[in-house]
């Protein structure tokens, strides 16, 4: 028989058909309402309309919007992009949809007007090892359950061909942009929404809603699983999301990092 794992702990799921345990379902810690009005960063100060990261940065994207802080969910997120649980975009999507639905702020809004949603490619080389674009997955759960389409054959990624490890941060961003590709004109004067598993430092958002801009795109919004704490000056080892999520292989050791 088909056990579902509990995309939270990894234990078989109970009661059969649950999709995260009982116990789980209150552990991943969602966002909130005070957040960061472009990106949708948790802000844990007083006041402030945007986080330490938009302050000092413009960013290619329009609204962000996310659904849990990423350390209180990292374990299982890990699993999901590098151990094979592909399984966990039921319970992840469905919260991403609900998030959608019932969010009441003016960026939640905007996400909701989208003609149509686009998963963040990865290229063919790392699909062919890993089996699944993780974003891809989520995008397609969003989809059926909100009923805004995904389009999976507007934008896609070609293969790295340099190693990105030893790249300052703009130099990142610009090849990163360059590997992006963006097919037809469909996006043209259109509101779109890009959805992958994380937001870090927007790196990789940018440069998605960078190329699609260039093809015209009206708005380029973004919903995410997850987001990452808002520290100021996070440091160029934070620069990709990639990278970041690599190091996370044992998040229960690391509870200094910095996102
Ligand atoms: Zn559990
Ligand atoms: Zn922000």
């Amino acid at each position: 028989m088909y056990v579902q794992r509990c995309a939270v702990c990894d234990d078989p799921a109970e009661p059969f058909g649950a999709l995260v345990c009982s116990r789980c379902r209150t552990i991943p810690e969602p966002v909130g309402d005070h957040v960061c009005e472009k990106c949708g960063k948790p802000l844990d100060g007083e006041g402030r309309l945007v986080c330490s990261d938009c302050a000092g940065a413009s960013h290619s994207f329009d609204r962000g919007a996310a659904v849990f802080r990423y350390r209180s969910v990292s374990g299982g997120m890990f699993r999901f992009k590098y151990q094979g649980r592909a399984e966990y975009a039921e319970w992840y999507g469905a919260k991403m949809a609900e998030r959608l639905l019932n969010g009441r702020n003016e960026a939640m809004e905007r996400l909701r007007n989208a003609d149509f949603i686009i998963p963040v490619p990865i290229s063919s080389a790392k699909l062919l090892v890993r089996g699944y674009n993780q974003a891809a997955l989520l995008a397609r759960r969003v989809s059926q359950i909100t009923g805004i389409p995904v389009r999976e054959d507007i934008l896609g990624r070609g293969n790295d061909t340099k190693p990105m490890k030893y790249m300052s941060v703009p130099e990142r961003r610009q090849n990163l942009k360059k590997a992006l590709i963006v097919y037809g004109n469909d996006v043209k004067s259109k509101v779109t929404m890009l959805i992958d598993d994380i937001y870090t430092t927007g790196a990789t958002m940018d440069a998605c809603a960078g190329v699609l801009k260039d093809a015209g795109a009206r708005e380029v919004h973004f919903l995410t699983l997850a987001i990452g704490a808002d520290v100021p000056d996070a440091g160029p080892e934070a620069a990709d999301e990639e990278t970041y999520a690599q190091r996370r292989e044992n998040p229960a050791d690391d509870q200094d990092v910095r996102i």
